[in-house]
């Protein structure tokens, strides 16, 4: 039996990468209270990296995605409540509104709703125009690749355009990338990365059109063409729009809780008083990069803060308030046989140093520094040294450190 204040009765509302997290964290600290994980999707969790690598290019199959392919799910004893939207929050009374009409009673809640995929407004009633972020969103995209060779443009070179791109490119598929700024990725991970990142593309036959934005999309029925503000018309029988994710969290609106850009959570991933969030929804205070407030939309983001919201959820107010979750962030990408990795906070004034490899070859790594101190780090297939960084960031090392560590 847990001592009075602490939860007995927790809710987890998102049931994706951080929400499963962290029903196994709550489990595993021992918190055998009720436990009721509500989540929209008709889904139990399931991964979604692979829905832009392999699972599109039909490389694994759907019983690869699952997230609970480990885990004993009865043993967890979870009221599963799957295809149901949370619609409303009320934190005085500490009621969880659904959208199937019932509401539930919490005194534990984890907000981990992650993040709602942005889709190209006025083409919902177009076939062969996509956006990438579900399951069904990834079948619709890779039953329409399947039916033959596409002219395939895909708006927006952020990661997951690209790894569409490459995969589409991979796949036999003629593809255009179109992105409005003069080289990609430039704020997440610099202006030579993104320009070697774009060249790479070129390298498979991609054709890059930077600094160019979109002025239409074409088509009856089906998307005929995409006309660019330039005055080009590109024809094209698939579009993808990757043109980012907002945070999940309008139904939170009115409820009390901080909300900007994401659930604002202290450093130690509490939103309020019995309420933590995790993942692509929350933001925090990162102690290890100056209290920089930060939303992260990595899955060893979610999967890490998960599980730390989880343990904060079940201490209540015997936490030790010095114990904040501050990680170097960690995101991988892969495109056509590259490895692509960042640790850290990349920003767009810091110095670069090229260690070891050549962006010619596709294959080399860049540091990061700000003030003097290693801030972050790029990899293409340098994965040994990139982890090796990702410590080195972690404990605050200066340029020179990292020279005698990496030489
Ligand atoms: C195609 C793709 C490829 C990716 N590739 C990589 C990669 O290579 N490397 C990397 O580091 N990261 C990658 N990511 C990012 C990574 O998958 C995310 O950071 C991770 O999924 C975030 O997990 P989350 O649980 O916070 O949010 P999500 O995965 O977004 O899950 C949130 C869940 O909450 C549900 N939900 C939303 N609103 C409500 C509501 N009101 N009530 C109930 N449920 C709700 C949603 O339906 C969803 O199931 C990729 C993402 C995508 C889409």
């Amino acid at each position: 039996m847990a001592p009075a204040g602490l939860p007995r009765r927790i809710v987890v509302v998102g049931a994706s990468l951080a929400g499963w997290n962290a029903v196994r964290a709550l489990r595993a600290e021992g918190f055998d209270g009720e436990l009721t994980l509500v989540g929209e999707e008709p889904h139990l969790p399931y991964d979604r990296p692979p829905l832009s690598k392999d699972y599109l290019a039909g490389r694994v199959d759907r019983g690869r995605l699952d997230l609970t392919a480990h885990d004993d799910v009865d043993a967890l004893a979870l009221d599963r409540r799957l295809g149901i939207a949370a619609t409303g929050l009320d934190l005085g009374d500490r009621i969880l509104r659904l959208g199937d009409g019932t509401d539930l009673s919490w005194d534990g809640l984890v907000v981990a709703t992650g993040a709602r995929v942005r889709r190209l407004p006025g083409t919902e009633a177009l076939a062969g125009v996509f956006a990438l972020r579900t399951l069904e969103d990834a079948d619709a995209l890779r039953a329409d690749l399947a039916g033959g060779p596409r002219r395939v443009v895909v708006l927006g070179a952020g990661f997951i355009g690209l790894e569409v791109a490459a995969t589409a490119r991979l796949a036999g598929h003629d593809v255009t990338v179109v992105e409005a700024a003069p080289t990609p990725l430039v704020r997440s991970v610099g202006e030579l990365v993104g320009r070697t990142v774009a060249e790479l593309h070129r390298d498979h036959g991609v054709d890059v059109r930077l600094g160019v934005g979109v002025e239409g999309i074409e088509g009856e029925a089906r998307v005929t063409a995409v006309r660019l503000a330039d005055g080009t018309r590109l024809p094209a029988d698939v579009v993808v729009a990757g043109i980012g994710v907002v945070p999940a969290v309008d139904w939170l609106d009115g409820s009390g809780l901080a909300v900007d850009n994401g659930v604002r959570c202290d450093g130690t991933c509490l939103a309020a008083p019995g309420v933590v969030a995790a993942g692509d929804a929350a933001t925090f205070p990162n102690a290890l990069f100056d209290d920089e407030v930060m939303r992260v939309e990595h899955w060893d983001h979610a999967i890490a803060m998960g599980a730390f919201a989880a343990r904060r959820l079940l201490a209540g107010d015997g936490w030790d308030p010095a114990e904040r979750f501050a990680p170097v962030p960690f995101f991988w990408s892969d495109q056509y046989d590259r490895k692509l990795q960042s640790v850290g906070r990349i920003g767009p004034g810091d110095e670069v140093e090229l260690f070891d490899g050549d962006p010619a070859e596709r294959r080399f790594v860049t540091v990061h520094v700000r003030d003097g101190r290693v801030v972050g780090a790029f990899g293409m297939n340098r994965p040994r040294h990139v982890m090796r960084l990702r410590g080195l960031i972690a404990e605050r090392a200066d340029l020179d450190r990292v020279r005698t560590e990496l030489a």
